[in-house]
């Protein structure tokens, strides 16, 4: 099974298919040589190498008439996952944390970042968590206040993916125009800002730049202000309907590469004297991991797909394809762990890494468990929908 035969699924056009042929060809020669001893550093490295070879171009839209093109960003996050995780972080985050800024920005806004974000040269963050609300995204207590021709940001955000190394956040905070969700806004927060302190950087299993942020008087100008006053969820929730099919597409990547390391390993690894290939329950665990992986990239293309056809919201899709994506892909390589034996563990091993790579995806942009409630909510209110 070759690691880029679903590319002939109907959902791709010819373009989907030079891509991901050329950016695996680029991962090959480029990725390589990448020191991620300090991931801050590893990190910049990555974003300007992926600016430079025209990469982040499709993070984000480059004039009023492109749209993002979902299909091209899961195969750009597949391919770079398959051969580095960070490399596939450091893209994602470019497409997040503008994300707000391309869907909802104004002219000013997209002509002041995107140009940047595009070309590598501006690092962008996405700060929505905190301690008391990441699954409970309406019960943000970080409030930005309106004083004249500003408007005023004080509290604190968690779990901040490039927090610390972004030169651009937007910020999601309390403006109360109405209780809950319906009372948020979205903000853009230059990384400079001296209201904005790193009060805390997170080390975590698959390390990539993390924070605990803290906003203290944070000012900024009222044009900061992304979409409408009290939209700012909506703003949030229609930028992960977009993303939360390429953390599938990125799972998929990494389970894609721990098969093609099994099939390496059982070629040549003899047991009891003849290839591991021959032994009936390795065979019963390969085939279990190639099912859950075709089956895994026909839930995110199909989303992917759907969201590019101009379905207005693909909620229902997306959640399924993050959802079935990443536990597979937990499973598939917990097999490849087990199929290397002691090797498997062994620090610094391809599947050593992919072990720790995907479990973060299984909690971030929506933990597993929530996917399984938007899934069931759409479900029931399509069928009281029908009923009544
Ligand atoms: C590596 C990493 C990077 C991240 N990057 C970012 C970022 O860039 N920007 C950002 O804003 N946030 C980011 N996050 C935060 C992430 O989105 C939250 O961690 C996630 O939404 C879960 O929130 P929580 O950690 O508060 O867990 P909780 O909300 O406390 O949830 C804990 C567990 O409770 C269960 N649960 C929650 N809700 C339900 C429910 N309704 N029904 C049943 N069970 C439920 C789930 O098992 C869940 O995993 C990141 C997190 C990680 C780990």
């Amino acid at each position: 099974m070759s690691a880029t035969s679903h590319l002939n699924w109907p959902f791709f056009e010819a373009r989907h298919r030079a891509l991901a042929e050329k950016l695996g060809a680029w991962a090959r020669s480029n990725l390589g040589d990448i020191d991620h001893g300090d991931t801050d550093v590893a990190c910049r490295e990555l974003v300007t190498k992926l600016g430079e070879g025209g990469w982040l171009k499709l993070t984000a839209p480059g004039d009023d008439n492109e749209r993002l093109d979902v299909r091209s960003l899961a195969l750009a996050r597949e391919t770079l996952a398959r051969h580095d995780g960070l490399a596939d972080f450091a893209f994602a985050m470019q497409g997040l944390g503008a994300g707000p800024i391309s869907l909802f920005g104004s002219a000013a806004q997209r002509a002041a970042w995107l140009p940047g974000t595009r070309a590598g040269r501006a690092i962008a963050a996405f700060a929505l968590t905190e301690a008391a609300s990441g699954s409970d995204v309406a019960n943000i207590a970080t409030t930005a206040r309106r004083d004249g021709d500003r408007y005023v940001i004080d509290g604190e955000k968690c779990w901040i993916s490039n927090g610390g190394i972004a030169d651009v956040y937007v910020v999601f905070a309390r403006t109360g125009e109405a209780p809950g969700a319906r009372g948020l806004s979205a903000f853009i927060v230059e990384g400079g800002n001296s209201g904005l302190i790193v009060a805390e950087r997170i080390p975590v299993i698959a390390p990539h730049p993390l924070a605990r942020l803290k906003f203290d008087n944070c000012r900024v100008p009222a044009d900061a202000l992304v979409g409408r006053l009290g939209e700012g969820f909506k703003v949030a929730m229609a930028t992960l309907d977009v993303f939360r099919t390429t953390v599938g597409a990125a799972a998929l990547g990494f389970a894609r590469r721990a098969l093609t390391e099994s099939l390496t390993r059982v070629h040549k690894r003899e047991l009891f004297g003849a290839p591991m290939t021959e032994l009936k329950m390795v065979q019963g665990h390969l085939a279990d991991m190639a099912v859950e992986l075709d089956a895994a990239g026909l839930l995110v293309y199909r989303a992917a797909w759907t969201k590019d056809q101009g379905a207005a919201r693909v909620t229902r899709e997306a959640a399924m394809a993050k959802l079935y994506a990443t536990e597979a892909a937990q499973r598939i390589i917990d097999t490849a762990v087990q199929l290397h034996g002691g090797d498997g563990v062994r620090a610094g091993h391809p599947v050593e890494a992919l072990y720790r790579e995907i479990r973060a995806l299984r909690i971030y942009e929506g933990a597993s468990d929530v996917q399984k409630v938007i899934i069931a909510r759409a479900m029931l209110s399509e069928f009281s929908g029908a009923a009544s």
